[in-house]
């Protein structure tokens, strides 16, 4: 600590998601010790990332294609269980095994530039200097609901995804649900078998997989997402370029005509949605599962954003600011992209830390990398 009181490391971690603890694995793994040569940051009360959030119904035979972090098994979870507890004691188990001390809860406000080419991270529970940021804060904190004209006048409820709970409080209720993602078809199934209706639109024609999500398929999606994050647009969701997969519970749902999707609607009235052709559809419920955008609002003094919206990275590194990483962002926003990208922002991280202290390295020398 200086004499200002501000905390002195090489590398700030904000975030314990899938993201933030593969990032503080790998430090972990390069010699780097938790709390003195990093330091672990995260606002939520629990371990478990998003996760421990999720809605409670959300088992976890239902999230399916969730990876293991690396370094450690998850074993014999209990598929009837909430996914949000499996994760949520599997993260803990991991911390304890790596030792990564996560702090919390602390809330990172502001990041901005300090002193010798040093970052300062501004939090509720103080001030820490580092040479290198790596940001995993994911996107839950940040549900997004597209604007349509009328919203305002609904009489009914909305809601986003964020904040469902489970099925039972649409009980007898009309509901339509907006959204062409694996999250809006998972939440009309369960609410289908309790509403007194349930209306579906998306914006695209939904396309159901029949096969397995398989590697050739994900990479490409990724490929696409990289693309725009490349070129400074901000990043579409990973899964939802990939497509639904064909459960047998979304196949029973699509027999039973849950699934028939109509375009979205052209405008909100005080009693539910219309189209421009003379379509109504009466609703209590409008329920946005319309996704999430990206949680970056601390790192706005850095100003890393390009005129087209989103933070141009070259890997995981940020274009504008080369001590600063983003996990789980863009193409990484997947349980096995964040593992890999926390691998790849470190393996960078090192390198700029070996640079500072001895100089340039030479063109095409690597930093000594975890395996
Ligand atoms: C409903 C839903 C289901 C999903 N299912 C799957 C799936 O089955 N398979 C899959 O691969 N992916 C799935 N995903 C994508 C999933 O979000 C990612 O795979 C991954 O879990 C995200 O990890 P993360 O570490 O990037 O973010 P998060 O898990 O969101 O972690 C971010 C952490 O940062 C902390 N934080 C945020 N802001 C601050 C701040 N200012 N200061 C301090 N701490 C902060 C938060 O408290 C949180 O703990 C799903 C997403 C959703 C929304």
């Amino acid at each position: 600590m200086n004499d200002f009181g501000v905390r002195q490391v090489d590398a700030v971690v904000v975030g314990a998601g899938q993201a933030g603890l593969s990032a503080a694995h790998f430090l972990h793994r390069a010699g780097l010790a938790a709390d003195r040569d990093f330091v672990v940051l995260d606002h939520a009360p629990r371990p478990g990332g998003a996760w421990q959030f999720r809605w409670p119904s959300l088992t976890w035979e239902k999230a399916h294609g969730v990876h293991d972090l690396p370094g450690m098994r998850l074993h014999g979870a209990d598929p009837a269980q909430p996914a949000s507890e499996v994760v949520s004691r599997y993260f803990a188990d991991y911390e304890r095994a790596f030792d990564l001390r996560v702090r919390r809860p602390v809330d990172v406000r502001r990041v901005r530039e300090g002193a010798g080419g040093r970052l300062l991270v501004e939090t509720d529970a103080g001030v820490w200097s580092a040479r290198a940021l790596i940001n995993a804060t994911g996107t839950w904190e940040r549900p997004f609901v597209p604007h349509y004209p009328g919203r305002e006048l609904f009489e009914g409820r909305q809601l986003h995804t964020a904040d469902y709970r489970g099925p039972e409080e649409f009980a007898g209720a009309r509901v339509v649900v907006v959204g062409g993602g694996t999250s809006a078809v998972q939440l009309l199934i369960e609410i289908a078998d309790v509403a007194a209706a349930t209306t579906w639109v998306t914006r695209r024609p939904p396309v159901f997989r029949e096969e397995a999500f398989d590697t050739e398929l994900g990479r490409a999606a990724v490929a696409r997402v990289e693309e725009r994050v490349r070129r400074g647009l901000p990043p579409q969701s990973v899964v939802g370029v990939t497509g639904l997969y064909a459960t047998d519970a979304v196949r029973a749902a699509r027999e039973r005509g849950v699934l028939e999707r109509l375009p979205v609607f052209d405008r909100i009235t005080a009693r539910g949605v219309a189209w421009d052709d003379g379509r109504e559809v009466a609703a209590d419920v409008i329920l946005w599962a319309t996704g999430f955008r990206a949680s970056l609002a601390h790192l706005a003094p850095l100003r890393l954003r390009e005129p087209g919206g989103g933070v141009r990275l070259e890997g995981t590194r940020a274009v504008r600011d080369p001590r600063v990483h983003l996990v789980g962002y863009g193409p990484s926003a997947s349980t096995i992209g964040a593992n890999r990208a926390g691998r790849a922002a470190v393996r960078e991280v090192l390198a700029l830390l070996a640079e500072q202290r001895e100089g340039p390295r030479v063109p095409g020398d690597r930093a000594p990398v975890p395996a």
